[in-house]
């Protein structure tokens, strides 16, 4: 029989529950059994003792549809220990592109996406043709791009039949298998859109059992008019709502943690169906361009392209920073706390502060910066460290916030592994299993776990994941917790991490003894919804 027995570790099952220790039968891609160590004999043995044997950790909030066309192995990621990616967020999403608009998209997400290839297809064609990747996708529907299809850069309230537009492309998403939709209410055009609208797409979601993930409004001078935003759409429908990459950017409003977390708190408690994800890093990363005003990109990238270079356009960016900070990212202490990261169109400049380059060219930092944009045709990526390193541990600590990397899955090799971009790729999940949790104590093991496992597959409505239990799909991660840590930097992010020694997906080995197999048995799982 082919079945594989994962022998004698530590199994800290996704729950909650304390470590045991434990066999774990794996049979016809499911777990066959968790049970006392017993003589069982089976066609291959993996000895775990002195590990823990986990679920495979679930990557709430991702942008790895970007990346896994290009890095099909999941490098980056699978070395983590990471089994699912749900990806598609913050109102990015590289369906649908309606006939004639792949470039248009292309152009859009080039900041986000510069290898990708686009083309014009339905949601549903997208999905059938998703190319074999080693980890199981969940694929969500994007809010900026529906609005990119339907209103593109104009910066106004959706008529009527554009509004409706959307909805049926959402309906057809939904109806392929997408689990639900996401906003970047944030940058344009995501936040050309007010409330209302995003309330219509939510009616269309509570039909269809859909999810809505959102990179909220502001997340930093109004992050807390922006979470409540966010919680009146669950309220208002009843759906699942998921608020991406918690934090609080901006040193004006540091340490305020406890206080956003308790507001989230207290509507869980009366019955919204809110969840909260983070990755464990003081630092962002975004295309330049979101940094400034939103109003910039009215029209588009090459209508923001011939703003940036009129000299009142500047007066007013520099005015509205003045008064309100960088857009999403709020005050920072200098522009020396926003650093290139991926620069396609001068790869020379990657790790190089925005202040560093200012005083190169002897110029000020904003005209830097503009100028910057213009050079690079807009497509610009940084990193901006933006957060209190108190606030990142305050909100750590708190059980019920999961874990998501909101990172693609990149390589240390190939095309994914230019620039200088945000380690959280490779580092995002051994890095709260090593330093939050070993070094830091910040929670204990099987609370960081539940974080990416179990507690992140009720979240998304996945029942037979996240847990290592009889019947459920065998995703499987194993690693040592004495070793177990992300080598990632923001100098050298290409770097794997180290201390995870087999990760199994769909009962297939992907990762064996630390090196990839080369399978690609992930699967792309579709939410099959009947209308309501
Ligand atoms: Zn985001």
């Amino acid at each position: 029989m082919n079945d594989l027995l994962i022998r004698g570790g530590l199994v800290i099952d996704g729950t909650g529950a304390p470590g045991r220790e434990a066999d774990v039968l794996v049979r016809d891609g499911r777990i066959a059994a968790v049970e006392p160590p017993s003589g069982r004999r089976a066609h291959r043995v993996i000895d775990a003792r002195g590990q823990v044997v986990a679920p495979g950790f679930i990557d709430i909030h991702t942008h790895s549809d970007f990346t896994l066309p290009l890095n099909p192995r999941a490098e980056g990621k699978i070395r983590q220990g990471v089994t699912t990616e749900v990806v598609g967020n913050c109102g990015f999403s590289v369906a649908p592109a309606l006939p004639g608009t792949a470039s248009m998209l292309r152009e859009y997400l080039a900041a986000s996406a510069p290898w990708l290839t686009f083309r014009d297809t339905t949601f549903a064609e997208y999905l059938d043709s998703f190319p074999p990747v080693a980890v199981n996708t969940v694929m969500q529907v994007g809010h900026n791009t529906l609005r990119v299809m339907t209103v593109g850069m104009d910066r106004r309230p959706a008529t009527a039949d554009e509004l409706s537009h959307m909805e049926k492309l959402l309906e057809e998403a939904l109806q392929a298998g997408a689990i639900g939709l996401s906003s970047g209410l944030f940058t344009a055009p995501g936040n050309y859109a007010d409330s209302s609208e995003i309330l219509a797409l939510a009616r269309v979601l509570a039909r269809y059992g859909g999810t809505y993930a959102s990179h909220i409004r502001d997340e930093a001078n109004h992050v807390f008019e922006a979470v409540r935003e966010a919680i009146a759409v669950g309220e208002a429908t009843g759906i699942h709502v998921q608020i991406a990459h918690l934090k609080l950017s901006g040193t004006d409003n540091w340490g305020k943690a406890r206080a956003l977390l308790s507001e989230i708190e207290a509507a869980r408690q009366r019955g919204v169906k809110v969840d909260c994800d983070q990755y464990p890093y003081d630092t962002a990363t975004n295309p330049l361009r979101n940094l400034l005003p939103s109003w910039v990109q009215e029209g588009g990238v090459p209508a923001m392209l011939r703003r940036l270079s009129e000299s009142g356009v500047r007066a007013r960016i520099r005015a509205d920073i003045a008064r309100n900070g960088l857009n999403n990212f709020g005050a920072i202490s200098s522009w020396d706390a926003v650093r290139v990261a991926v620069s396609p169109h001068q790869p020379h400049h990657a790790g190089l502060t925005l202040g560093e380059i200012a005083r190169q060219r002897a110029v000020d930092p904003l005209d830097a910066v503009c100028d910057y944009i213009i050079a690079d045709h807009g497509h610009t990526r940084i990193l901006v460290t933006s957060m209190g390193e108190e606030d990142v541990a305050e909100i750590m600590r708190a059980p019920w916030v999961l874990i998501g990397s909101d990172a693609n899955a990149l390589a240390c090799s190939g095309v994914t592994s230019q620039g200088k971009p945000h380690p959280r790729s490779y580092g995002t999940f051994p890095r709260v299993l090593g330093a939050c949790v070993r070094e830091r104590k910040l929670l204990t093991l099987p609370q960081a776990i539940h974080k990416m496992t179990g507690g992140s597959a009720a979240a998304l409505g996945l029942t037979d994941r996240g847990v290592l239990r009889e019947g459920a799909w065998a995703d499987i991660a194993v690693f040592d917790p004495a070793t177990i840590a992300d080598t990632a930097t923001y100098d050298e992010p290409h770097q794997y991490a180290v201390g995870v020694s087999t990760v199994i997906v769909n009962g297939t080995v992907v990762i064996d003894g630390g090196d990839h197999t080369g399978a690609l048995p992930g699967r792309v799982l579709r939410f099959g919804r009947a209308r309501r």
